[in-house]
């Protein structure tokens, strides 16, 4: 065994597959999917069934097909299917070439559907969509059978065949399979699998004008793609005897469908639906904006495939619901970008220090470390020059106890520098406020140490004003103020729950190595969190840094609570 099949983690459907094999149930293959409706941009509980699938078909040296669930026109875009493909593509799956349309397969079903009427299995019903849910009946009453169930296979053929010539209006007439009206299961009471819809479809064209239902198409995609384990989430359990109805009744290749506990956050919204409402509702710059739990709003906060990738795999598999707490999220990005980001200095809230005994004009070079827990990163060199900013909360005029940082009369560290002493606070005559320090310092403790061997405990960060970059640096927080967004029940339900402050927007000083950052790229920022550079708004004109993720880590101080 080699170890990353020793490392390959075990769950339930792990579990299940290793006895099909165990029993050659599928000839030992082993092929999934996902399959995404291109209703929406995909989020972080698409990725943990992204890296169940491929990663179940990496780990066994099977196949994962990513399919297109493209069986309603209507609120389906060709944006949202590119976005899914190269979200798909980044967080690390290679596809090769199995990209499938469930639209393809529309001829194919309806062959499938004739033939179930052939059979007697199915009819088409003229009652209205209120009858309908009135003979539907409810949980603890049986349903009542249609007047229209008993149609002649004939008349059904004819009917079905002018459905789709477009005869009839939308919503007027549907196809339901023929199965029992008092099945205490809803889902099996004669549901739809055909409904008309007189719209255009963005792969079809006009080419259809009644479209398959989820529960009618889903098993017929998987089974004609030959998947063997088709997982998906827990709210379709209820419908797995129908899934295995419609193909047992056709007598079909027959895939086995498995059910997974979805992923829930806190602090956010997952559903497509929610998310679409933050976007068009304006509460959100779109889609991809920092602060969703999108696959593209993580990216563009500054996330690693490989940080996602971690999560899903600490998360794990299981049956039941939960929530899972959003700082492991943010304790995956902090461990990743921990080992790989490099350290530069950035002042968000800058304070001029004057430092009164350096030569005017005067510019040193100064080595700082890329990266501590990399010793092969190397250095960088940062300019240090007469004037700097320092961020005004490391200044105290009136120091509580324990607080180590800059005050009038005290010594501190400047990272990779001098030690400097205050010596003077200059303030704004009306507001009072500190505009300006004038310090002094100690030639011979360049790097930060002391000959004579005095302890200062500060350490701040810098940057050179003469030389440091401004940029545009964007703070974000929760989104939500609560921890289940989607339970709030009264009013405006989670948009009145909104986080009004979950973007800040800071002008700060980078240090000029900044300069040309890429976008994309990743930073720690020294004492501040990781960033991120802005994969839409930055340009070496204009630089924008998105904050990524603090360095405070609450996850690891849940861990030592659990
Ligand atoms: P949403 O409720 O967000 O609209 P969905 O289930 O309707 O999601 P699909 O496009 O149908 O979205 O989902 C594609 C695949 O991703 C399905 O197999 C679905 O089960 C899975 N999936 C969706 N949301 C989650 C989640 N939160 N956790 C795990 N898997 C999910
Ligand atoms: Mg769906």
């Amino acid at each position: 065994m080699t170890a990353t099949e020793q490392k390959a983690p075990s769950d339930f459907i792990r579990d299940i597959i290793n006895d099909d094999i165990k029993n050659n149930e599928y000839g030992g293959r082993v092929h999934t999917r996902f399959p995404p409706e291109p209703n929406g941009y995909l989020h972080i509980g698409h990725a943990k069934s992204i890296c169940l699938n491929f990663g179940i078909a990496a780990q066994y040296k099977g196949l994962c097909n990513l399919r297109f669930d493209d069986t309603n026109p209507t609120k389906e875009e060709h944006e949202y299917v590119e976005s899914i493909i190269e979200d798909v593509r980044w967080i690390g799956f290679d596809r090769e070439d199995r990209l499938f349309y469930a639209s393809d397969y529309f001829e194919q079903m309806y062959h499938y559907a004739v033939q179930l009427i052939k059979d007697g299995k199915a009819y088409v019903d003229d009652l209205s969509s209120d009858d309908t849910r009135e003979y539907r009946g409810t949980l603890t009453e049986p349903g009542k059978e249609s007047p229209y169930r008993n149609r002649s296979v004939e008349e059904n053929l004819n009917l079905f065949e002018r459905m789709r010539a477009g005869e009839f209006e939308n919503g007027t007439r549907v196809l339901r399979a023929k199965i029992d009206m008092a099945s205490p299961n809803l889902n099996m009471r004669d549901p739809v699998m055909y409904r008309i819809l007189h719209a255009e479809h963005h792969r079809t064209g006009n080419k259809w004008c009644i479209y398959p239902m989820y529960d009618w198409a889903h098993g017929l995609e998987d089974s004609i793609e030959g998947i063997t384990h088709s997982i998906c989430t827990l709210e379709f359990e209820d419908h797995r005897p129908l899934y295995d109805w419609f193909i047992d009744q056709l007598g079909v290749y027959h895939p086995q469908q498995i059910e997974f506990a979805r992923l829930n956050l806190t602090y956010t919204v997952m559903s497509k639906r929610k998310l679409l409402q933050l976007v068009q509702r304006g509460h959100v710059t779109g889609w991809d904006d920092p602060r969703l739990p999108t696959v593209s709003g993580l990216r563009r906060r500054g996330y690693t495939p490989k940080s996602i990738r971690d999560f899903c795999d600490r998360i794990g598999v299981a049956k039941t619901d939960s929530t899972i707490d959003i700082a492991l999220l943010e304790h995956c990005i902090r461990d990743d970008l921990n080992k790989s980001a490099p350290r530069v200095m950035a002042v968000l809230n800058p304070l001029r220090v004057v430092i009164d005994n350096y030569l005017e004009g005067q510019t040193e070079e100064i080595d700082a470390v890329n990266n501590p827990e990399d010793p092969d990163a190397g250095t960088h060199k940062v300019p240090f020059s007469r004037v700097l900013y320092i961020e005004q909360d490391d200044f105290r005029e009136d120091p509580p106890s324990k607080f180590f940082r800059l005050a009038p009369g005290r010594e501190v560290r400047l990272r990779y520098a001098y030690l400097i002493t205050c010596v003077g606070v200059v303030k704004d005559e009306r507001t009072g406020e500190v505009v300006e320090l004038h310090c002094t310092y100690d030639p011979t403790t360049r790097g930060g140490n002391t000959p004579d061997g005095r302890k200062v405990k500060g350490t701040i960060h810098w940057v050179s004003a003469a030389h440091a970059l401004e940029a545009e640096v964007r703070l974000y927080d929760r989104l939500f103020t609560v921890e289940d967004p989607a339970d709030v029940t009264d009013g405006s339900g989670f948009e009145g729950v909104l986080n009004p402050d979950s973007l800040q927007i800071l002008r700060a000083y980078v240090e000029p190595s900044l300069a040309g950052a890429a976008p994309g790229s990743r930073y720690q920022f020294e004492r501040l969190g990781y960033f991120c550079v802005d994969l839409k708004d930055s340009s070496t004109e204009r630089l924008v840094f998105n904050r990524t993720v603090t360095l405070r880590d609450s996850w690891a101080k849940i861990e030592k609570q659990l």
